[in-house]
């Protein structure tokens, strides 16, 4: 915002601006001289010709010595009354980034602490060039903030970028005109904001403006031209008026004419809704007083004179932005009357102090010592009164305070600012900013990437070198996530997460998992029970079941016949109507004398045979056979209920089980599981490459961390259930896995 007296009125329209032209060596210095008396001449003219060779005869877009750029950024920063060292700094701030010197070159020549800035500046520069999305804007801003040991590093970025606007129109191409616009809006101008530096924000939203809305800016500034036409007068008038009653009263004001900038006037248009000329507050005056009791005296003298408006009142004094912005706003009905209405004008009173801290924030804060101090270091920063003015601590202050600012058309979007202290920041290979807390892991730099990344994390590079995924990332790390589609889920990951976000992708993930696994179980279930049932297990058969058993979809009776949810027979007298009453022609049954004719020798022709169910017998174990009303039935030889039968042993047939017979038996085994993600999956995968079919499955006991499973399978003898419980114990997630005694889910 430029001040300029009212009486000058030639100079309304266009603010003040220092020539930012080819400034010679000496005239730089006296331009620090003019604040800094001890300026420390010999470290401006070293930057001075180290930064113009090391440029040598490089050009700018608009064909002028590059050299050129640097000295203007050096220029604005004069304004702000920076101290030497960011002087230099601005002066040196592309060499690293331009040309072959190197920041160990400027260290070596300049010292730490102009090395550190300006390896600052170059980092900041380089990211930026990677961001491209919107979305970055608010990892960059979390970024510079982390970057900016020194806040000076963040004003002589503003100042450059302040530069780069200012001359943005040599740039060729609109739409990168337009990128850079954006980003200028959407991160300097806020930031400039947000450590208190008015008038940089101000033209750096204006400049903004101008390309990314040239048909606003264009309406905005025609309507200003001729406003000024018409209202020049009653404004110098208005404000001889207030100054002559203000010193009436003994207050020594100064007052001042005030001109919105277009885009300030655009966002308010934008914002209540009104149209150029029901603006209140086009023109604003500022008086400019000593004291915080002459501000209140100063506007109760205005508000004795003019009628107020009371819904313009503002008491930044007692209350300051967290920015420190600190002011009173009001607005009144002016007596003069311009364009034919009573004129609406905003005036602000503030002290000079505050008027200083106003517009060069941060910087404001700054002292230099006094001249019996240069002999001890000269023309150093200090800082007058630590906590307070540190320029950290400010910072520092400002980002903490962003969290509980409610004025949201302060920041774009600064509601999920977090405290910068809590954080790390990280990059993609490509350049992209990872903002996570302190502690995070490579898993949850994934997640953060996007949830598909988090889901395939495998492994990880990080700075080029591989590391665990359970390292702990630091500031500035290059993360690479290594992937694949088939990564499993992290061993004991709760412990390696600590971002929500990684958290909830990988409970989802493994949801999904599970899904998977129980739809592939249901599905290897029913395919058994009906291939048991001479059935065809087909998507059209299950089509026609979910109908009856009241579910939505295919994949959902897979899943509820793999959760144990649905028995395959269930499903099977959906599909089939009926087949569950056929008499059962399934192996396990083994009720038909045919059949048990053809696998056992040393039966009499015609005899009924069945399998006992107290010892389900397989073949390769020895059998003996007992006569009973309903038949002969077939026992292994160490069956428990043999001891208690009246039966003799003499009585016992002698059975043999024929080499040559079909092989498929049934077999009751019972299992523990560990109840986790994969456990039923893995016993699934487990029958199937053994070759064994499940015919039943039934869950039993399910406690929090252990349950029991009943199957029955089908085998081919009794080694081949031996090898298959074998597998099973060697299984993950499975405690125990042994023959059960009998059958009985079948017949549920
Ligand atoms: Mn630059």
């Amino acid at each position: 915002m430029a001040d300029r007296p009212t009486t000058k009125s030639k100079d309304l329209k266009k603010p003040p601006q220092r020539p930012i032209g080819f400034i010679r060596q000496f005239e730089l210095v006296e331009m620090v001289r003019a604040y800094d008396p001890n300026v420390d001449e010999g470290l401006l003219n070293k930057a001075y010709v180290f930064s113009m060779q090391a440029h040598g005869d490089q050009k700018r877009k608009s064909g002028d010595p590059y050299f050129t750029h640097p000295l203007a950024v050096a220029a604005i920063l004069t304004e702000l009354k920076a101290d030497p060292q960011a002087i230099a700094t601005a002066l040196l701030h592309d060499v690293v980034e331009d040309t072959p010197v190197s920041v160990a070159d400027i260290r070596e020549q300049f010292g730490d602490d102009i090395a550190e800035m300006v390896d600052g500046v170059t980092k900041i520069s380089q990211r930026e060039l990677a961001s491209k999305e919107t979305k970055q804007a608010e990892n960059f801003r979390k970024f510079i903030f982390a970057v900016s040991k020194d806040v000076r590093v963040l004003l002589v970025k503003l100042a450059d970028r302040l530069h780069n606007m200012r001359t943005l129109e040599h740039h060729d191409n609109p739409a990168s005109q337009k990128r850079i616009s954006l980003e200028t809006m959407e991160i300097y101008a806020p930031l400039a904001g947000r450590i208190g530096v008015q008038r940089f924000r101000d033209e750096l939203e204006d400049l903004s403006f101008k390309y990314l809305n040239p048909d606003g800016y264009e309406t905005i500034t025609t309507n200003l031209d001729k406003l000024h036409e018409t209202a020049v007068h009653s404004v110098v008038e208005f404000s001889t008026a207030m100054r002559d009653l203000l010193h009436g009263s003994g207050v020594a004001a100064e007052v001042y004419s005030r001109e919105k900038r277009p885009f300030s006037i655009w966002r308010k248009m934008q914002r209540k809704n009104h149209s150029f000329d029901e603006l209140a507050d086009i023109y604003g005056f500022r008086v400019l007083v000593d004291t915080v009791d002459e501000c209140y005296k100063t506007l109760g003298i205005i508000h004795q004179n003019f009628p107020m408006i009371p819904e313009e009142f503002d008491d930044y004094i007692s209350a300051p932005k967290p920015n420190n912005y600190r002011s009173i706003h009001t607005a009144v009905l002016a007596p003069v009357e311009a364009d034919g209405r009573r004129q609406r004008v905003e005036v602000q009173i503030r002290t000079r102090e505050m008027h200083e801290t106003a517009e060069r924030g941060i910087a404001a804060h700054w002292r230099y010592k006094d001249p019996t101090a240069k002999m001890l270091g000269g023309g150093k920063v200090i800082i007058a009164s630590p906590g307070r003015d540190d320029p950290h601590e400010w910072a520092r202050k400002a980002v903490d305070q962003l969290q509980v600012d409610e004025d949201a058309g302060e920041f774009l979007e600064s509601t999920k600012v977090e405290l910068f202290a809590d954080q790390v920041f990280c990059f993609t290979p490509k350049g992209r900013v990872i903002p996570l807390p302190v502690g995070a892991t490579p898993i949850d730099f994934a997640y953060a990437v996007h949830t598909n990344v988090g889901d395939e994390c495998v492994g990880v590079r990080i700075n080029g070198a591989n590391r665990p995924l359970r390292t702990v990332l630091k500031n500035g790390d290059i993360v690479e996530v290594l992937r694949s589609e088939n990564a499993p889920i992290p061993d004991g990951w709760e412990s390696k997460v600590s971002t929500g976000r990684a958290k909830n992708g990988i409970r989802m993930r493994i949801k999904r998992l599970e899904l998977d696994e129980q739809i592939l179980l249901g599905r290897r279930i029913l395919e058994s029970d009906f291939n048991a049932h001479e059935l065809i297990m087909s998507d059209q058969a299950i089509e026609t079941a979910k109908e009856a058993l009241n579910l939505n979809k295919v994949p959902e009776v897979y899943a509820a016949v793999g959760q144990l949810q649905l028995s395959a027979r269930e499903v099977r007298e959906a599909a089939f109507p009926g087949s569950a009453n056929v008499d059962d022609a399934g192996p396990h049954r083994g009720t038909a004398p045919a059949r048990t004719a053809l696998v056992l020798d040393g039966l009499t022709p015609g005899v009924l045979v069945h399998f006992a169910r107290c010892c389900v017998p397989l073949p390769g174990e020895r059998i003996i056979g007992l006569q009973e009303r309903e038949g002969i039935f077939v026992h292994r030889i160490d069956c428990d209920a043999l001891g208690t039968t009246q039966i003799d042993e003499s009585e016992w047939l002698d059975l043999r089980w024929r080499d040559d017979g079909p092989g498929e038996f049934v077999a009751p085994i019972k299992i523990t599981v560990i109840n986790s993600t994969g456990a039923l999956g893995h016993v699934g995968t487990l029958l199937a490459r053994y070759d064994a079919d499940i015919i039943d499955i039934k869950l039993e006991n399910r406690e929090v961390d252990f349950s029991d499973l009943l199957i029955d399978l089908t085998v081919r003898d009794a080694r081949h259930l031996q090898n298959v419980l074998t597998g099973l114990r060697a299984t993950e997630h499975v405690i125990s896995a042994e023959r059960r005694r009998e059958t009985q889910l079948s017949d549920a």
